[in-house]
């Protein structure tokens, strides 16, 4: 049994990875100051190895006791978050890195980055492999994520060359299933959301553009996999089936069984236009493999989440 500290463990990530954890029988100390994260995700845990610490981590924090591993996922992570939060998204892959980083180091605990398929950008490469360096606009309203997060990969190597700390950085390509917010903006809750509802569908441009979802068990396996492993360098875990958002729909709708129309808004700015993982790394060094197609998954959100969570407030 070790001890595990899961920064943004009441987020949609985190909690699943703390109920993972505690399957397997460790002790979960979850940090998290619920700024876009929510109780809702953990109150279901009723367990003495659990607990949760109102803390925010761009302040420097302490926790008395031994810690084995810590899983550094806290951060914005939603377009609609980072956005209305460019500084603190900024601040929490700066501050919040090094006090975790730090943390990590006084306790010679492991550490594991969640970083993103967004570092490589509107890819120039495709799939991405972890030796693409990337094609970020830094100045673009998504910068604020996209540079926090490379910022921290790189803070992270340092604190591991330099300072001996035990590290890995998973690169995290689009996932999706139960908690997530119906109105955070991603396009999985997003098209839920509507088709359960049976309101029109908000695709973005003309739809060409594409995407690869990976369910959260598939997820959160491949996380604890990389975090029990030696490894330093990179590694993407995600989903490498490559949905065009026009296919995604068409899967949506089969699953939900809606029959809405589809209404098309302007892309966003830096939308990347394609988006799917080279996962060689991960099968080769993990023996990780998601194993939950994209129409199962889609079930098993449905499933798996509180019919209010995923209609939200009913708007838009
Ligand atoms: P989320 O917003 O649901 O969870 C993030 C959690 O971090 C929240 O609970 C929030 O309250 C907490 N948090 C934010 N700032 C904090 C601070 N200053 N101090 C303490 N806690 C703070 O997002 P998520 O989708 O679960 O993402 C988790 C991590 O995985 C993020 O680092 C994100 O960048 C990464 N990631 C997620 C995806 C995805 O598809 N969900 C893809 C790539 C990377």
């Amino acid at each position: 049994m070790a001890t595990c500290l899961v920064t943004g463990g009441a987020g949609f990530l985190g909690s699943h990875l703390c109920d993972e954890l505690l399957r397997r029988e460790h002790r979960v100390i979850c940090v998290d100051n619920l700024e876009t994260g929510s109780l809702v995700n953990i109150e279901h845990i009723r367990d003495s190895a659990f607990v949760h610490l109102n803390l925010d981590i761009t302040d420097t924090y302490h926790v008395e006791e031994p810690v084995d591993f810590v899983y550094h996922l806290a951060s914005p992570a939603s377009p609609i978050d980072y956005l209305r939060l460019p500084l603190h998204t900024l601040k929490v892959g700066s501050y919040g890195t090094h006090h975790t980083l730090g943390l990590a180091k006084a306790k010679r605990a492991r550490f594991l980055l969640a970083s993103t398929s967004e570092i490589y950008g509107d890819p120039q490469e495709h799939p991405q492999r972890e030796s693409y360096w990337g094609h970020v606009n830094p100045i673009g309203p998504r910068g604020v994520y996209d540079e926090a997060k490379r910022y921290a990969e790189a803070l992270t190597m340092a604190y591991h060359r330099q300072q001996g700390v035990d590290t890995s950085i998973v690169r995290i390509f689009n996932t999706y299933g139960s908690r997530m917010r119906a109105h955070d903006g991603r396009v999985i809750p997003t098209l839920l959301r509507q088709a359960l509802a049976n309101r029109p569908l908000t695709v973005f441009g003309d739809g060409s553009q594409t995407r690869s979802f990976c369910f959260v068990s598939d997820l959160i396996r491949g996380l604890i996999a990389l975090a029990e492993s030696g490894q330093h360098a990179p590694v993407n875990i995600g989903n490498p089936d490559e949905f065009t958002l026009l296919e995604l729909v068409e899967v949506v709708l089969e699953v939900t069984g809606a029959t809405a129309p589809i209404i098309h808004e302007a892309l966003p700015i830096d939308d990347p236009k394609q988006r799917r993982p080279d996962i060689t790394l991960a099968r080769e060094l993990l023996d990780w493999t998601p194993e939950v197609a994209l129409s199962d998954g889609l079930r098993l959100t449905i499933e798996q989440s509180r019919p209010e969570r995923l209609l939200g407030d009913q708007a838009g």
